[in-house]
């Protein structure tokens, strides 16, 4: 069984969102709702403070919150590692919004269902990547399987020493960022 996973490289990010936009249109997403944003954030403290850029979007956790706090079973984790949310069981409470760490939901006004990057797990079973990977021009972000010893993305997470965000919560997820 695949366990996915991947990598999104912001020291060759070039803040042009292609990815967010092709993210919306291969959901056929409605204004104002993205599945992945740019934050942009300041580090460290004056006078050397800098500017950094980074990709949010649903980490797809091992150990999700959303997928404890959710009462009616919408949110589940599937063998491969990707987190979905079955709308016809949701029961539009939100509670999955306030307990990820990484506010990566979405609410979909039309559904009242909150929404979250699915990993584009229909490309990615037809052998593809997710289209966020696909568009990236700068080579930002990689798409690959963890339980394949072969897969190029154990070489890259070392090589880069990529990691995860917010390690230190516990919820062990499968993007792994490179800063
Ligand atoms: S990032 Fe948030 S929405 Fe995605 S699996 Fe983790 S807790 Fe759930
Ligand atoms: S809003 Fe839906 S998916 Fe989120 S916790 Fe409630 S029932 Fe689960």
């Amino acid at each position: 069984m695949p366990k996915y996973a991947m990598v999104i490289d912001m020291t060759k990010c070039a803040a042009c969102q292609a990815c967010t936009v092709a993210c919306e249109a291969e959901w056929g997403l409605p204004p104002g709702e993205k599945f992945t944003r740019l934050e942009e954030r300041e580090t460290g403290s004056f006078p050397n403070v800098q500017r950094e850029f980074l990709l949010i979007q649903c980490q797809h956790c091992d150990n999700a919150p959303c997928v404890e706090v959710c009462p009616t079973g919408a949110t589940y984790k599937r063998d491969d590692g990707i987190v979905l949310v079955d709308e016809k069981r949701c029961a539009g409470c939100k509670y999955c919004m306030v307990a990820c760490p990484y506010q990566a939901r979405v609410i979909n006004h039309e559904k009242g269902v909150p929404e979250k990057c699915r990993f584009c797990y229909h490309r990615v079973e037809q052998g593809k990547k997710p289209a966020c990977v696909s568009t990236c021009i700068g080579e930002a972000r990689y798409f690959g399987d963890l339980d394949n010893p072969n897969d190029e993305i154990h070489r890259i997470i070392q090589e880069k020493q990529a990691k995860p965000l917010r390690g230190d919560l516990g919820t062990k997820p499968s993007i792994y960022y490179v800063r």
